[in-house]
């Protein structure tokens, strides 16, 4: 009996998925031999408690640490991009200041060396950095670009509006970008793959940029097409791969309902990324997936 009152609320609690929206494949093949000479590489700036139950449905309560990437793209004529820039070098000297005692506790957030100190190590300075690519305006994501005064800053325009003031609850403290010189795609080059807009933002196929709303207004996808392979980065579409590899499955319930503006949402991309699965020319990289630790090469490597 007992047992029964506690699974009953339990069952009326668990939210129905989104059906898969109806998908069509546009051409995405890649002609590398078109691309210029870009070099990826990626770093871990910090990392953060991340457990499996939080970061998927039906996911396992688990004890792991969470990675927070910085990418940088080193481009022939467009220069030194960076896809995220994580927290940056305030937050190494004490995090109680930035994110804040509150976050930093909660996240049991422990700071690496922030980006820009890492780019000496590829023979550049903070100043070298021409744009900083934001899949979205969380903290954790956006907060380093204070470390970059001269990148102009790519994020989408809904999460530009929606982090135009603090709201601490959901991950979003605009000091470190307020003021800054923004850009916003406008998703205007049509269909891509599973994908029925995107940006091309350089215009030569390296960087493409597509609309990934739910876990914030406007989280992106960042794709890399550099002359041997391709990356996605999902940014916070997914945390961990448990979101999209095996189905899709949304984020585990505080997180859904407290950070998240709209998950139902957000399933959308999820079904998309799933159909680019197997392809042998394309990683798919979730935004805290413990294992990207090891799996992806570690920095300064190119990749
Ligand atoms: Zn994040």
């Amino acid at each position: 009996m007992n047992r029964l009152w506690l699974v009953l609320p339990l069952a009326a609690c668990t939210p129905k998925i989104p059906p898969s929206p109806s998908i069509s494949q546009a051409p995405s093949a890649i002609d590398r031999e078109a691309l210029p000479e870009v070099v990826l590489r990626g770093a871990v700036v910090a990392t953060t408690k991340m457990s499996r139950h939080l970061a998927a449905m039906g996911g396992e309560k688990t004890d792991e640490r969470g990675p927070v990437h910085v990418f940088a793209l080193q481009h022939p004529t467009e220069g030194l991009v960076l896809i995220d820039a994580g927290y940056g070098r305030r937050t190494a000297v004490d995090p109680f200041d930035h994110p804040g005692r509150l976050a930093a506790k909660l996240l049991d957030l422990e700071m690496g060396t922030p980006m820009a100190d890492l780019l000496p190590d590829i023979g550049a300075t903070d100043r070298d950095v021409s744009a900083v690519i934001l899949t979205h305006l969380h903290d954790d994501h956006a907060a380093g670009v204070e470390d970059f005064p001269k990148a102009m800053l790519w994020a989408d325009r809904a999460d530009w509006r929606f982090a135009d003031r603090p709201r601490l609850t959901r991950g979003i403290d605009p000091e470190p970008y307020q003021g800054r010189d923004f850009r916003h795609p406008t998703y205007s080059h049509g269909p891509w793959g599973p994908f029925e807009r995107h940006t091309d933002l350089f215009g030569d196929g390296t960087v493409l940029l597509f609309p990934g709303p739910g876990h914030t207004p406007g989280s992106m996808l960042v794709l890399v097409n550099t002359p041997s392979h391709s990356w996605l980065f999902l940014g916070d579409a997914a945390w961990t791969d448990d979101g999209w590899k095996d189905g899709v499955h949304p984020k585990g319930y505080l997180p859904r309902n407290l950070i998240e503006t709209d998950w139902r949402e957000g399933t959308d991309v999820l079904y998309r990324v799933r159909t680019l699965i197997g392809r042998d020319d394309l990683t798919i990289v979730s935004g805290h997936e413990p294992a990207n630790a090891e799996r992806l090469p570690e920095w300064p490597t190119p990749w």
